[in-house]
């Protein structure tokens, strides 16, 4: 009897969509393709976010936008996408790439565009932070995707390695579940703070200069990250979650997004708590976030540049890339975010001259593909 054919990944079903076994490289319709779609997709979430603000978008931001300004980047954004699925159609044989992206923005435009009303409606208790997700994407892959093009470490990975799907699941999910983060992080952290606070303590922390109250909030920071991070390594319990982490076995920008919900619960929970507890002025603590949502995301990177002086200091892709590594001398090592120091003061800091690690991984093992399975995966008895 004949083997039943294998049921095809969502990763590889895509693939089939829109591969022509042509080349990619620029001048083919291929970039302009993704790009279009990429930017009509962006639009007709943005486009949502207007009909529905109360399900879609984060109260904290809702407010704030200046919307002249949303609306016209909408509409610049959709005229973009068109022209790009056009040139896509023009340059390439298979029109897929084309097709989509003028489906998707033909999508958004029959929603009003820019130019949709926006309902008066009172605020939702359950929402998603789609709005989040959107500005996450224009601002991290903005800025990542053409540093990865232009140094890349390993040239010819490309965006759609095994698992981007998976990764774009997870950063989907840490900008849309937003009010999760703030219910489970935020919430216990804050009311936690302020039992463990010592007054007088933290008068001493902000009576501090600005700029010394920010490099302690992250010397604080990954002093507590390091501690976690090497728990979530030592005890078994806790790796079954760091486990999918560590599981990506291609590195760039999009790799750092994937982290089990325990995983990002525990570790933020317990940052944000020693950085309340000392008591750091507000707009420190903002700095700081905005320092790791770039700086986690950067370590990732395929990106090659390194400078052999600053990279003992400050965390560069090569650093972090080590904490990936598959062989065995990547083992438990290299555990901060930010400061390499902290791992030469507890020594698990590895960092040889000149090499990268020859892969990414857990050695003997895989993880299944898709956030969901993922989440459900540490729990498995199989284990
Ligand atoms: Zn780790
Ligand atoms: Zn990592």
């Amino acid at each position: 009897m004949d083997d039943p054919a294998p049921r095809l990944t969502a990763e590889q079903w895509l693939a089939r969509v829109f591969a022509d076994g042509r080349p990619r490289h620029f001048g083919t319709g291929w970039l302009s393709g993704v790009l279009g779609i990429v930017l009509a997709l962006l639009a007709l979430l943005s486009v949502l976010c207007w009909h529905f603000p109360q399900y879609l978008t984060l109260p904290e931001l809702r407010e704030r936008y200046p919307l002249a300004l949303v609306r016209l980047a909408i509409d610049i954004g959709l005229l973009a996408a068109m022209g790009l699925a056009g040139l896509s159609m023009l340059l390439r044989k298979r029109k897929a790439l084309g097709v989509t992206a003028l489906i998707l923005a033909g999508a958004a435009l029959t929603l009003g565009a820019g130019g949709a009303e926006i309902p008066r409606a009172g605020s939702s208790v359950i929402y998603l932070g789609l709005d989040w997700f959107v500005l996450g994407v224009l601002s991290t892959a903005a800025i990542l995707v053409p540093l990865e093009g232009a140094f890349p470490l390993r040239r010819g990975q490309g965006a759609f390695r095994r698992g981007w799907l998976t990764d774009t699941q997870y950063f989907f999910a840490s900008h849309a579940l937003a009010q999760l983060m703030s219910v489970a992080v935020l919430a216990p952290a804050v009311a936690l703070g302020e039992m463990l606070a010592v007054p007088s303590a933290q008068a001493a922390v902000q009576s501090l200069p600005w700029l010394v109250q920010f490099a302690l909030c992250v010397l604080v920071a990954d002093l507590a990250q390091y501690g976690v991070h090497r728990a979530f390594h030592a005890i078994p319990l806790l790796w079954r979650f760091h486990k999918v982490h560590h599981s990506v076995e291609t590195m760039d920008w999009l790799a750092g997004s994937r982290l089990h919900l325990v995983d990002v619960i525990v570790t933020r929970g317990l940052v944000l708590l020693a950085l309340l507890v000392a008591g750091f002025a507000e707009t420190a603590l903002y700095a700081y976030l905005a320092l790791v949502s770039f700086h986690a995301v950067f370590i990732h990177a395929n990106f090659a540049p390194r400078s052999r002086w600053l990279e003992r200091w400050v965390a560069m892709p090569r650093f972090h890339h080590w904490h990936h590594g598959v062989e065995p001398e990547a083992r438990d090592v290299n555990f901060a975010v930010h400061l390499p120091v902290i791992d030469r003061w507890f020594g698990t800091y590895h960092l040889p001259e000149g090499r990268w690690p020859g892969g990414y991984g857990i050695a003997g093992e895989r993880a299944p593909e898709g956030w969901v399975k993922q989440l459900v995966w540490p729990f498995s008895m199989r284990q």
